[in-house]
C-alpha cells in the first residue's frame, strides 16, 4: 500500500516537472504497450498523465472517465412545480454534472452533485471571449420508469466539433453519455409522468483559464444541468410569422454559425426584437446577395414545393459554415429519406415525394408563393421538434404558407408524429437510448 502511494506521488512529481505548454488539448495517442504497463501497476483508474515508460513524455492526457464519477446526493430536494406551471429552461433538478480540464493534467473527477452556483474567477475566459458552447437534448420517462435519450451520441460528437473550433478540450463522447445517463436517472423523479413531458439537458463547456489573452484557454469546465419541459404543443400548434432579415446575418462564410457556440446566440437577440416590433416571431436569415435561405431563429428550416408532375420535393439547405448540423434536421431526413425510398410509409407524408438537400433563395419563395407550389414551411429542433410557418415578411409585403387546418401541415406533422414515437419509445428504434437498463 505505502508503496503504491509513494509510487504514485513519485509519479505525480515527475508529471509537474515535465508539464507540457499551455498549448490546448494534445492529439491522444494509445500505444497498447503503455496501457498495459499502467494496468498492472493499477493505474488506470488514477487521473494523472499517460508516459512512454521508456522516455517519460507524456503520451496521452487522462480522458473523461465516468468510472471515477463520485455522487453526492443532495439533502434537501427542492420542491417540485406542478406540471402545469413549468416554463421552457426556468426550473432546474437537484442535481448537477461537472468535469473538470487543464491542459497540464487533462480530464479531472467528474462529480455528480448538488445543483449550485459556480465559482468562478472574474478573469475566467469565458467571461471576456466568449469560450463557451453547449448542446441541447432530451430525456422522455415513460410510465414503466423508463427513462430514454434520443440520438445522444449525435449530441455528443457535435459537442467534441464545437470544442474543436474554439480550441476547448475535445472528450470521449461514450464516456460523457454514459454520466449524461448517470444524472438524468437520479433526477428522473423531475420528468412529469404526463404525455409529452421531458427533461430538457443542457451539457456546457467553458474556458476558465484565469488570465486574460485571446489564446486556447488552459483551463476548462464542462457540466451538465437539467430542467424539466411541458408539452411545446400544450395549447395546440402554433404557427410562427417570420421576418425575412436582410438587415442582419446571423452567420457567415468561414465563420462559426455552423458550431453550437454560445458567441453565436446573443446577438440574434436584437434582430428577433426588431422583427417582434414588426409582428414576426421569429428571424428567417439569409445570406448574400442572393437571399439566401439559411435558418429560422435557432431552427433549421425544411419547406416544401408541389412539383409539375403531382409530386412533392421537401428540401432543406445544405449543411455548410451557414447552418447548424441538427439532430432533428438530421432526423427528419432520414426519415423523409426512407419514405421516399419506400423502405417506410410515413403516415401524411406524400406517396410522391423527394427529398433534398440543395440552396434555396427567396425568389424561389415568391414564385412558388405565386403558382400556388408553395405547401409547407417549418423549422426543426430539440426543443419543439417540428414548428409550422404561416407567414414571411420579405421586402415589405407577406408570403403566406398554407398550414392546414389544425395549424400544422401533413409532411410536418407526419415527422413531428414518428420522430415523437421514435422518442418516447411507443415505437422501438437504435435512435432511442435506454439510460436505466430496461427496469421499471
Ligand atoms: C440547436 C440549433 C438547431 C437545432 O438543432 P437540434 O439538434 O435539432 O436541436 C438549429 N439551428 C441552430 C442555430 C441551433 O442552435
Amino acid at each position: 500500500m505505502a508503496t503504491t502511494l509513494s509510487l504514485r506521488s513519485a509519479a505525480r512529481l515527475a508529471a509537474r516537472a515535465a508539464a507540457p505548454r499551455a498549448s490546448g488539448p494534445r492529439p491522444a495517442i494509445v500505444r497498447p504497450a503503455v496501457v498495459f504497463q499502467n494496468q498492472i501497476r493499477g493505474y488506470k483508474k488514477a487521473a494523472q498523465p499517460m508516459r512512454d515508460v521508456m522516455t517519460g513524455e507524456i503520451i496521452q492526457m487522462p480522458d473523461i472517465d465516468a468510472s471515477l464519477v463520485e455522487v453526492t446526493k443532495t439533502n434537501s430536494p427542492k420542491d417540485k412545480l406542478p406540471p402545469s406551471k413549468l416554463r421552457f429552461g426556468h426550473t432546474f433538478t437537484d442535481h448537477m454534472l461537472t468535469i473538470p480540464w487543464s491542459s497540464s493534467s487533462g480530464w479531472g473527477t467528474p462529480e455528480i452533485k448538488p445543483y449550485a452556483k459556480l465559482e468562478l474567477d472574474p478573469s475566467s475566459t469565458v467571461f471576456h471571449y466568449a469560450f463557451c458552447l453547449f448542446e441541447g437534448m432530451k430525456a422522455y420517462r415513460n410510465e414503466d420508469g423508463t427513462v430514454r435519450l434520443f440520438r445522444p451520441d449525435m449530441n455528443m460528437a457535435r459537442m467534441n466539433r464545437s470544442a474543436s473550433r474554439i480550441a476547448l478540450p475535445q472528450f470521449d463522447g461514450k464516456q460523457l453519455e454514459e454520466l449524461i445517463k448517470k444524472l438524468v436517472v437520479l433526477d428522473s423523479e423531475w420528468i412529469p409522468k404526463e404525455k409529452g413531458y421531458s427533461l430538457y439537458i443542457r451539457p456546457t463547456l467553458i474556458g476558465t483559464q484565469n488570465a486574460l489573452g485571446v489564446n486556447p484557454s488552459s483551463d476548462a469546465l464542462l457540466f451538465v444541468i437539467c430542467s424539466p419541459v411541458g408539452p411545446y404543443y400544450a395549447s395546440g400548434f402554433k404557427p410562427v410569422q417570420l421576418l425575412a432579415t436582410t438587415k442582419f446575418v446571423r452567420a457567415a462564410p468561414g465563420g462559426t454559425g455552423g458550431y453550437k457556440l454560445g458567441a453565436n446566440y446573443a446577438p440574434g437577440v436584437v434582430p428577433q426584437a426588431e422583427a417582434a416590433k414588426e409582428g414576426y416571431s421569429q428571424n428567417l436569415w439569409l445570406l448574400g446577395e442572393e437571399h439566401a435561405l439559411t435558418e429560422v431563429g435557432t431552427m433549421n428550416l425544411f419547406v416544401a414545393f408541389k412539383k409539375p408532375d403531382g409530386s412533392v420535393e421537401l428540401v432543406t439547405p445544405p449543411l455548410d459554415d451557414v447552418v447548424l448540423p441538427g439532430v432533428t434536421r438530421d432526423s427528419a431526413l432520414q426519415l423523409a429519406r426512407a419514405h421516399e425510398s419506400g423502405e417506410l410509409v410515413i403516415p401524411g407524408l406524400p406517396e410522391k415525394m423527394t427529398v433534398s438537400e440543395r440552396k434555396l433563395i427567396m425568389a424561389d419563395l415568391v414564385e412558388a408563393e405565386k403558382n400556388g407550389t408553395l405547401l409547407e414551411v417549418f423549422g426543426t429542433g430539440t426543443a419543439a421538434i417540428v414548428s409550422a410557418v404561416d407567414k414571411i415578411g420579405y421586402e415589405g409585403r407577406d408570403i403566406n404558407i398554407p398550414t392546414g387546418p389544425d395549424g400544422l401541415g401533413a409532411i410536418a406533422k407526419g415527422i413531428l408524429d414518428r420522430i415523437t414515437a421514435i422518442q418516447t419509445g411507443e415505437i422501438e428504434h437504435p435512435w432511442s437510448v435506454i439510460a436505466n437498463g430496461s427496469k421499471a
